[in-house]
């Protein structure tokens, strides 16, 4: 199986886009104090391919603290873990707080895919574009991918792309 972390500031959509992969109803804003190192939010199995989404403690802290320090460790080796990281981002605005989840992305190896969401918002897609531009000069993501998690738009590029940077588990029937 292989594991998906879910990253992003508040109010980007996290949680919307997750009930719509996994297809039920996830009580994620009712976090448990962060005892482990991944809260396993879903699960969701394709074929030979599961994948374990995850969110990451420390991840989307708006306000730098002094427990901060700390939880931005916390943070970046959590995400050591994972497979592939989808960064989930707002297209209607680009905030300091959304600097700081990519600077936490820092030095990851694992490929990142930029989801920009709540596209449905737009009226002139042609708007879009120097937006995009503007997030693709950011980081190198492994794919750029707008959609919106509440109208489900677009989710099927955003699936594909995760499984193709999943391992695929091999399943034996003695
Ligand atoms: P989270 O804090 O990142 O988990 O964000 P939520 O999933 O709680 O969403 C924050 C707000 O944005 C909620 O009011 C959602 O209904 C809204 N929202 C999420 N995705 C979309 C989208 O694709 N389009 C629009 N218009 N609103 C969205």
């Amino acid at each position: 199986c292989g594991f998906v972390a879910i990253v992003g500031r508040p109010n980007v959509g996290k949680s919307t886009l997750l009930n719509h992969i996994l297809g039920q109803k996830l009580s994620i804003t009712s976090r448990k104090p962060q005892t482990t190192r991944h809260q396993v939010l879903g699960i969701k199995t394709e074929g030979p391919i599961q994948a374990i989404y995850v969110d990451t403690p420390g991840m989307h802290e708006e306000e730098p603290r002094a427990i901060n320090r700390y939880m931005n460790k916390a943070a970046t080796s959590a995400l050591k873990g994972v497979d592939v990281a989808v960064f989930v981002v707002d297209q209607m605005a680009w905030t300091t707080a959304d600097e700081m989840v990519l600077e936490k992305l820092g030095s990851l190896k694992c490929p990142v895919i930029l989801a920009v969401n709540k596209v449905d918002r737009i009226e002139n897609r042609e708007a879009l574009l120097p937006h995009l531009d503007m997030l693709s000069r950011k980081r190198d993501f492994a794919e750029i991918i707008p959609l919106s998690a509440l109208k489900g738009m677009n989710l099927a590029p955003l699936e594909e792309a995760v499984g193709r940077f999943l391992p695929q588990s091999v399943h034996f029937y003695p």
